[in-house]
């Protein structure tokens, strides 16, 4: 008889994400159901696994900067379609109301517990995050006003790469900011790149991975081409946590690995060490 039918753990299961869209999250790490509230309040890291969520820009300058030290710059530049790519630009409007950001990055100059840098935080909301002018602008200009003002400037990277919609113009911002930060770097300024889920395309092959210290969120994928790619392309099997965070610092592109909960101290005591001159000049 039905009445006597027992759900399933299972089945209990599938029942919590029939819940209302917004108040639970399914980690697709361990599969638990998490409130949207707890998970906001634990910087987007699932509470049974830390598994790290994508973060936005707002939610990470909220829980890296001083409390209202963060001035944004640049946030009125606009693309304008210069390949007259149909429909991007409806695209580029549809993400701006959705995101309610100017572009898949924003740039600013805060304190971290009372020490001056400039940020640029990738919004992987934003059209992946890919980088097309305004994007490598508005890293470039910050990154020379961090050259100017002689802060050091952190760079939150998240990307699927180049702006396909841009096409050349978008490849073009990979020298424009490797050129600014070669400018940052002679002036003897630090720049920490701070690599998050997942980082790949032309941002991973320029700004990204040119930190003088390279951190990394664990667990993050960070690489060119993606692993479908590179097996179709190399014809082998890939090595296990292929492009992978811990991966990527076993060969020697990262650094460190920071969990999100101690980024804002690490941060502090690398630009505190960066400051009073623990540094070597980077060579450009
Ligand atoms: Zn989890």
């Amino acid at each position: 008889m039905g009445i006597f039918k027992k759900r399933t753990v299972e089945n209990l299961g599938e029942k919590k994400t029939d819940m209302p869209e917004g108040l639970w999250t399914k980690c697709p790490s361990c599969g638990e159901s998490l409130y949207e509230s707890a998970l906001a309040k634990n910087l987007r890291v699932c509470t049974h696994c830390s598994h790290h969520f994508t973060q936005s820009a707002p939610e990470r300058i909220a829980a890296l900067c001083d409390e209202g030290s963060f001035e944004e710059m640049d946030n009125h530049l606009q693309s304008l379609n210069p390949l007259g790519f149909k429909g991007y630009l409806e695209k580029v409007k549809a993400n701006q109301d959705k995101t309610g950001l100017d572009e898949a990055v924003v740039t600013g100059c805060a304190t971290i517990d009372g020490q001056p840098c400039v940020l640029a935080i990738m919004d992987f909301r934003f059209l992946a995050a890919s980088m097309g002018s305004v994007v490598g602008e508005k890293i470039t200009r910050a990154i020379e006003a961090a050259t100017k003002e002689a802060k050091p400037v952190i760079v939150f990277s998240a990307s699927g790469g180049a702006r396909m919609h841009e096409g050349i113009l978008s490849l073009m911002q990979m020298a424009k900011t490797s050129g600014a930060l070669a400018r940052h770097a002679e002036a003897g300024l630090s720049y920490i790149s701070v690599l998050t889920h997942p980082t790949t395309g032309g941002v991973t092959a320029s700004f990204a991975t040119l930190g003088d210290v390279i951190l990394a969120e664990p667990k993050c994928m960070i690489g060119f081409a993606g692993p479908r790619v590179v097996k179709e392309t190399t014809h082998a099997d890939l090595p296990p946590g292929f492009q992978t965070a811990e991966f990527m610092m076993q060969h020697g592109l990262v650094d460190i690995i920071v969990a999100r909960k101690d980024m804002r101290s690490t941060l502090s005591r690398l630009i505190h060490y960066t400051n009073s001159g623990g540094h070597a000049k980077r060579a450009a």
